[in-house]
């Protein structure tokens, strides 16, 4: 009997810690818990002693980080997923992040299929805007 009233008691603390901490996190008050656990083993390929240790690595997970895009400028978040397939699945550098929106990676990507047509055009208009304003400057 007694057993039985512990053992809800115990349940029901459990589920106050519960509760406590999900508040905490959506407060963003605890910066211990969300995101997700490092995993040191995987990264062990990359030997980032020598370079100094990464504050993802330093902290022990890994939190969604947000950022501009370097492209389009619009405001992005690199999550915690993304980072841990990065790193330890896809090997990327422990010394990059994300840089560019979903949008224009894509759009990239699509650009280097015409890599050929780019170099072909991309320093002619160069050349034609910069004598452009070479003109303009000089014409003052
Ligand atoms: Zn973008």
């Amino acid at each position: 009997m007694d057993s039985g009233k512990q053992k809800r008691a115990r349940i029901m603390a459990r589920r106050r810690q519960r509760r406590e901490r999900a508040a905490l996190v959506a407060a963003g008050c605890d910066s211990s818990s969300g995101g997700l656990p490092v995993d040191e083993h995987l990264l062990s390929w990359a030997g980032y002693h020598s370079y100094g240790v990464p504050d993802f690595v330093m902290r022990g997970r890994y939190v969604d980080r947000p950022f501009r895009c370097r492209d389009c400028g619009s405001q992005e978040v690199w999550t915690a997923a993304q980072q841990k397939w990065w790193y330890e699945t896809a090997h990327g550098s422990l010394y990059t992040t994300a840089v560019r929106c979903r949008a224009c990676r894509q759009a990239r990507r699509d650009n280097c299929m015409n890599t050929r047509a780019a170099a072909w055009l991309g320093p002619r208009s160069t050349v034609g805007a910069n004598s452009f304003a070479n003109a303009a400057r000089s014409g003052e």
